[in-house]
């Protein structure tokens, strides 16, 4: 048995499911079998190695048979789906690829990757959601654009609206399954379910397999082969983490004091509130550090905007509520910043999977009030392991919660975040942090 998320995973499922780290698996893209354009396009966005979903996943979807992957964002999940579907669609043959996924900032995502691996056909491809004008989707619904990204909700609008044709569908996938079905989607993904055709190929990928994500792939997929990138509700590789105990009157200076070092140059800040997130924007603004907020209050052009800017590096801080938590694909990300500790367990993972993308190495700092000692136990909890204390002295609270070492703990005793070195919790002096965090620049 496999315990996975609260799921229990039967022996006979368990045992077909693929382990991505399988040696015997092509190691290059040349091995996977694509085509010299897609070899091109490929190379052309600098990816020289398939990441082990993509070596997963690929060759068989080639074959025609239906997938279901347990795979973060950051594992390079898009490309397992969307390279087998380009490979295998028909140019002018209408809308071929539909993508399902929760949210708009996921559906635009999935779309501009797509685009850059269709660089140099005459593939289109449309993101469709909700929150925008109708005009250009209809367009591309008429138009028979091959492949569409949407999200459930708009989706159906357009099909109850006549203007989306799924008759012609061969690959159907739905990107993130288990945030489409806490955002209560279910319903919408049944009803474009029952228009496409049987006929189809199906992929479906999700962070975790809860029970839930599990009996709807079973439901969609025909004899799929299971594959999994990373055991559920653990972490992409080369992010280091770590726990700053902290009074919840000293976030503030925490933050600047930590800001202080040249290192986090790209920095996503998590706030609980909206309000939070705004606070937060203005005072890093007051203090002369270039901050945008993003959030669900915020329209979908400062949302975009704040992004953009982001993205460019035009600011260096962007601080945000849960909804950038998925879906946002900037590269570079150095540091992720908890300035709540996230509720949810899985919301934790999918947050500071937001840096450490692709190889790179990323840094997650989350910040623990007394009051946050329960959240942060479950947490610890669900990962299987606890997360490395910084305590600080002066922002640190009596009683703050020590490193439970009774377990062991993966990647705490070695790695230390850039700029701290390799101290212990709570070895650090004053003097020595003001010097590493270089406090005089
Ligand atoms: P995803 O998990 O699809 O969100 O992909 C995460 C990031 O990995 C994106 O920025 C992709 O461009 C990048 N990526 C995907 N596949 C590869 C690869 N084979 N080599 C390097 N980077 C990749």
């Amino acid at each position: 048995m496999c315990e996975s998320d609260g799921t229990t995973i039967h022996e006979s499922e368990e045992q077909a499911i693929h382990d991505v780290s399988d040696e015997q698996n092509p190691t290059t893209f040349a091995e996977l079998g694509l085509s010299p354009e897609m070899r091109a396009a490929v190379e052309a966005q600098g990816w020289t190695t398939p990441t082990p979903i993509q070596r997963q996943a690929i060759p068989t979807a080639l074959t025609g048979k239906d997938i279901v992957g347990i795979a973060q964002t950051g594992t390079g999940k898009t490309g397992a789906f969307m390279i087998p579907a380009l490979e295998r669609l028909e140019v002018g043959g209408g809308l071929q690829v539909l993508i399902l996924a929760p949210t708009r900032e996921l559906a635009q995502q999935v779309a501009e990757d797509t685009a850059l691996l269709a660089k140099g056909t005459s593939i289109r491809v449309e993101a469709i959601y909700g929150g925008v004008g109708y005009g250009p989707q209809n367009e591309a619904l008429a138009l028979g654009f091959e492949v569409i990204a949407a999200t459930p909700g708009r989706f159906i609008d357009h099909m109850q609206r006549g203007n989306a044709d799924v008759s012609k569908v061969k690959f159907f996938i739905l990107d993130e399954a288990d945030r489409m079905l806490d955002m209560g989607f279910r319903p919408q993904i049944e009803e474009v379910m029952r228009k496409v055709p049987r006929s189809r190929q199906t992929m479906l990928f999700s962070a975790t397999m809860p029970n839930g994500v599990h009996d709807l792939a079973l439901r969609i997929t025909n004899e799929p082969y299971w594959t999994e990138a990373a055991p559920s509700g653990t972490l992409a590789s080369g992010i280091e983490e770590k726990v700053f105990s902290v009074k919840p009157e000293k976030k503030p200076e925490l933050l600047l004091k930590l800001l202080a070092d040249p290192a986090m140059d790209q920095v996503l800040i998590f706030s609980r509130t909206k309000a939070g997130a705004d606070v937060l924007e203005s005072r890093l603004e007051r203090e002369g550090i270039k901050a945008a907020a993003m959030h669900s209050d915020r329209g979908m052009k400062q949302r975009q905007g704040a992004l953009q800017d982001f993205a460019d590096r035009k600011v260096r801080v962007l601080v945000a509520t849960d909804v950038a938590q998925r879906g946002l694909d900037v590269e570079g990300i150095s540091h992720v910043i908890n300035y709540d500790v996230p509720q949810d367990p899985e919301d934790y993972v999918h947050r500071i999977g937001r840096t450490g993308r692709a190889g790179a190495t990323g840094y997650a700092f989350t910040f623990v009030t007394a009051g946050d000692i329960g959240h942060l136990k479950t947490l610890e909890h669900h990962l299987g392991r606890p997360i490395e204390r910084e305590h600080l002295p002066e922002f640190d609270y009596a009683g703050a919660p020590r490193e439970d070492t009774s377990r062991g703990s993966r990647g705490a005793k070695s790695r230390s975040p850039r700029g701290l070195g390799s101290r212990k919790p709570g070895e650090l002096s004053e003097e020595e942090l003001a010097r590493l965090l270089g406090q005089s620049s």
